[in-house]
């Protein structure tokens, strides 16, 4: 497939974005006429250096408000259209994007439009110029690309051809099954841009929310499956408009929408695969088949990564500070054991059940507890870091000693560290005999597991983990959440297994003002048997919960009308509770040291949730105790 991005989805100059889609490893550019406009360079400089960097200019965008227009608007469009076909040569590009009338169109008559193509086509001609015919969303009256093919189709020039994006095809839920329909040779270029389901008018949608593939919510890789079958082999290119990537690192937007790229290319040719024996009448199924359809019918060659099945658990959560005294206190109230130190490293393995913690104490002076790196259980940790690094995760150096467990490391976008482990079907780790030297190791006991991970994203990076976490660990995002706080909204995204051995939750939080300094909270859930107990045995520990206040048992009882005395237990141990049609949740927090405390859970029956609704108390009450924090450290310091 060949790869393409829009100068209009990365931030910097010209040159600055140009190098990092090189680096990136796109074959070819859109030039976003703008930036070209405000560019230094000469359209010669520019043709130099796209050929100088191995990168094709591909696209020149946008022309506006051709057609659908009278006549005297019309010989000045074509005036204009002359002078941007000349540049084109100057830059030594052959396809100009024009997209439908939103501005000037006064007439909507088919008849007119297609005359008025037509001569746009034969001007273009003229220049050894392509026009690709792009139908907006909002289009005033061409805004499907149905109709804008048949516009191309009756107007017949061998100049004219057709755009495909996916934004404007599937934010109008068009059926894009039609696009099989259109000749190859009239596909003359596509674009693909996710984006999340919003209630809100197409234009702002699109100007504002577009995402790389990947990061939304649209069935991208069945729009380009249809592209394929129709036999298009041209360049197929991003076209994201987005107010964060615009004001993000370049060369590292660059590398995420490569990714997007290279998983789009791979979830394109599954969906062939998966859909070819419709294709081939009497043919039932076969993976073979399937893959020899595939290779015989499209031009398009679509590459593969490595594959891996989604991770069957949870291997290990790390927690990274130089001061672990508080933190060793709380894993021991919760019920977690010390088993042991590395026999190399300054690290300290904690375990309950199958639910492993890390200190690791190799950090920076006065580091305050924060989540550094989290284990993954997979089928093989090699394929699963060749498939990483082939989605340009980059790769994370991990010092070992001979006969020590090797681990596959990438960095997540937050940096936090993600381990591809080798998963055991009872649930151990090997590399815990590199703990403890001398210990005891006994049988752990009870069956406590690590229910989820709750990590903070920095808000430039936030869809860039979404993706990550889709295409390198194979975890499914569900729809976005929204969740109220005192200190703003908190967006909340949930990334799982099918299983559900494996719940990320990604959240865009607010900073919390606490001990004079700002910080994220993020925290490990922890899932147990019976929390009731889990919560005595912690409360005798002397375990410091985080106090939920009375109100909210009373609205409790009010929604769910719970026994008495169940209530009353709830209350004393500061336990939070919630139920809905599959069963129920039993949850409570500890308090926080540096930005990490933990959650105990206890689902019952099917309950698959999080405890959503209880998720503004502890937003509050945690808000409460920072500004307590906050205050304490003020008077102790004056
Ligand atoms: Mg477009
Ligand atoms: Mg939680």
């Amino acid at each position: 497939m060949r790869t393409g991005i829009a100068t209009v989805c990365l931030s910097g100059t010209l040159k600055e974005k140009m190098q990092a889609c090189a680096i990136a490893g796109f074959d070819g550019i859109e030039i976003f006429e703008q930036d070209l406009v405000t560019s230094p360079l000469s359209p010669e400089d520019v043709r130099k250096m796209a050929a100088d960097l191995g990168l094709g200019l591909d696209l020149y965008q946008p022309f506006r408000d051709f057609d659908s227009v009278t006549e005297d608007i019309l010989q000045e469009n074509l005036r204009r259209a002359d002078a941007k076909f000349k540049l084109m040569s100057r830059l030594g590009m052959d396809t100009i994007l024009v997209c439908t009338n939103v501005g000037t169109a006064t007439i909507d008559d088919d008849d007119l439009r297609a005359g008025q193509l037509s001569r746009l086509a034969e001007l273009a001609g003229n220049h050894g110029v392509k026009v690709a015919y792009e139908a907006l969303a909002w289009g005033k009256y061409v805004n499907d690309y149905e109709h804008a093919h048949r516009l191309v189709d009756t107007v017949d020039h061998p100049n004219l051809g057709t755009c495909l994006d996916s934004f404007h095809i599937l934010s109008r839920d068009w059926d894009t099954a039609p696009i099989e329909a259109i000749k190859p040779e009239k596909i003359f270029f596509v674009q693909v841009a996710d984006a999340p389901k919003l209630s809100m008018d197409v234009l702002s949608w699109s100007r504002h929310y577009r995402v790389f593939p990947g990061e939304g919510q649209f069935e991208l890789a069945k729009f380009m499956g249809h592209v394929a079958r129709a036999g298009y082999s041209g360049p197929v290119s991003l076209e994201v408009f987005n107010d964060v990537f615009r004001q993000s690192d370049v060369e590292r937007t660059a590398v995420d929408a490569m990714r997007s790229l290279i998983w789009l290319e791979e979830q394109s040719a599954k969906w062939l695969d998966a859909n070819a024996a419709s294709l081939i009448p009497g043919s039932a199924d076969g993976d073979s088949l399937a893959h020899a359809a595939r290779r015989r019918r499209y031009p398009m060659e679509l590459a593969t990564l490595p594959k891996v099945a989604e991770p069957a658990g949870f291997n290990f959560a790390e927690v990274k500070t130089d001061e672990p005294a508080q933190l060793e206190t709380l894993l021991g109230q919760l019920g977690f054991e010390f088993a042991g130190r590395h026999r190399t490293k300054d690290v300290q393995l904690w375990s309950m059940g199958q639910a492993r913690v890390i200190i690791n104490e190799q950090a920076p002076s006065h580091s305050e507890p924060a989540i550094a790196a989290l284990g993954f259980d997979v089928d093989s940790p090699v394929i699963a870091s060749a498939r990483a690094q082939q989605l340009r995760a980059p790769v994370v150096p991990r010092k070992v000693q001979a006969d020590e467990e090797v681990f596959q490391g990438i960095a997540a976008p937050d940096s936090t560290e993600i381990f591809l482990c080798q998963g055991s079907p009872d649930g151990t780790a090997a590399w815990t005999h590199e703990f403890g030297e001398g210990l005891e190791h006994p049988a752990a006991a009870g069956s406590a597991v690590i229910d989820h991970v709750n990590l903070a994203q920095p808000w430039q990076h936030f869809d860039e983990a979404v993706l990550f976490y889709t295409s390198a660990l194979a975890l499914e995002p569900l729809p976005f959440a929204e969740v109220p706080s005192p200190s703003g909204l908190v967006r909340s995204q949930v990334m799982q297994t099918s299983d559900r051995a494996v719940r990320l939750v990604l959240n865009l939080a607010p900073l919390l003002q606490q001990g004079g300094r700002k910080s994220y909270q993020e925290h490990i859930a922890f899932a147990v048997d019976d929390l009731v107990a889990t919560a005595r045995a912690a409360q005798a520990r002397g375990l410091d919960f985080l106090q939920i206040p009375a109100n909210y048992y009373e609205d409790l009882d009010a929604r769910f009308a719970l026994e008495p005395a169940f209530l009353a237990t709830l209350k004393e141990l500061n336990l939070l509770y919630d139920r809905d049609a599959n069963g129920e949740f039993l949850h409570f927090y500890t308090a926080t040291v540096g930005s990490v405390f933990f959650e105990m859970v206890e689902r019952r029956g099917n309950y698959d949730g999080y405890g959503a609704p209880n998720a503004p108390v502890r937003h509050a009450v945690q808000y409460d105790a920072a500004q307590y924090d906050s205050l304490h450290t003020h008077h102790m310091h004056r």
